[in-house]
């Protein structure tokens, strides 16, 4: 933890000093300067809790954590996807069971071995379709059963845990409930692997330590990156956001090609920049019918273009591999 202070402020750095005796009496208090001090040894998680306690007596200080300090158990987290580029792919929602299990057989004799399975969905307005619910978690077991193929799935309480822990392989944590701590811990209790999207404007800082209530509990975390595509905003990917967090951090990191796009003719330039980016894959919403989905049909790709994405996809892996 790195403080820095007016250098003149003398009455504080002595307040500081006797904080750091009562609170903290492993940790090492280093002088830089006369305008900057490090405080080190805090054990994990500790220079997170004294921050705001040192903020108060000494307001005007800037305080800077390491990823280390901040994120300690998500930085050790991850998840090894059977290939270095992976998609997860399926409808915005689940709509019935006999096209669900269309597009599951499509996906399968593709080779898509992760396919979104979405029953609760988070929607702006409340008149429009909220999902099927629980009666969808027969209908995915069923695509899990026949196409082996992984089920995801966005939680949005903790109350359908029990058919969650049953039928779900990975549970999805929305962008919008990125700040929802309480849920994300709880999750984080199953025991499944966690996709964890970060939400409209939010930081990697931010979305690191939003992982970070799960990491404790739960490893197995995929962090997806979706856009800031909003209701005021043309939005879009930020792909420079997602590499650096990949790289810097370690982490497992896919991108959402399809809520963050402007339409379905989007999509194809997404789910290649993610490869060419060196992401671990991207999430795609596809309809055999798009113009019908119930939800999201204006970005929804049909099969045939998700075909010709995966031959461009196959010739840029090459590509990426000499
Ligand atoms: C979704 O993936 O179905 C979804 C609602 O995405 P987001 O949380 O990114 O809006
Ligand atoms: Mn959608």
């Amino acid at each position: 933890m790195l403080i820095k202070f007016e250098k003149r402020d003398s009455k504080n750095k002595v307040k500081l000093l006797s904080f750091l005796k009562e609170n903290s009496s492993l940790a090492k208090l280093k002088f830089i300067c006369e305008s900057a001090a490090e405080i080190e040894e805090l054990s994990s998680g500790k220079a997170a809790y004294i921050k705001p306690l040192i903020e108060a007596i000494f307001p005007q200080a800037q305080i800077y954590l390491s990823n280390e300090e901040l994120f300690p158990q998500t930085l050790k987290s991850g998840f090894n996807f059977p290939s270095s580029f992976e998609i997860i792919a399926g409808p915005c929602a689940v709509e019935d069971g006999k096209t669900y299990l269309k597009i599951a057989a499509f996906l399968s004799s593709l080779g898509i071995k992760f396919m979104r399975a979405p029953l609760f969905k988070p929607r702006r307005s409340t008149y429009c379709f909220q999902g099927i619910g629980e009666q969808g978690f027969e209908i995915i077991s069923k695509a899990r059963d026949l196409y082996k193929i992984k089920t995801v799935t966005e939680l949005m309480s903790s109350c359908d845990l029990k058919n969650a822990i049953k039928y779900c392989d990975i549970i999805q944590i929305g962008a919008r409930n990125m700040r929802n701590y309480e849920l994300i811990r709880s999750i984080s209790l199953l025991g499944k692997t966690m996709i964890i999207k970060r939400a409209q404007g939010a930081s990697i800082v931010e979305w690191l330590m939003s992982a970070e209530y799960a990491a404790a509990a739960n490893k197995s975390i995929i962090f997806c990156e979706r856009g800031d595509h909003g209701l005021f905003s043309d939005g879009g990917i930020n792909f420079n956001l997602a590499l650096k967090a990949k790289k810097e951090l370690g982490i497992t990191v896919i991108a959402d090609v399809s809520h963050s796009s402007l339409g379905s003719d989007y999509v194809e330039a997404g789910v290649l920049s993610a490869a060419i980016f060196g992401l671990d894959g991207a999430m795609v919403e596809i309809h055999q019918n798009p113009q019908k989905a119930k939800v999201d049909g204006k970005h929804a790709i049909s099969f045939k273009q998700f075909e010709k994405i995966l031959e461009k996809l196959n010739k840029i892996k090459k590509c990426l591999k000499n």
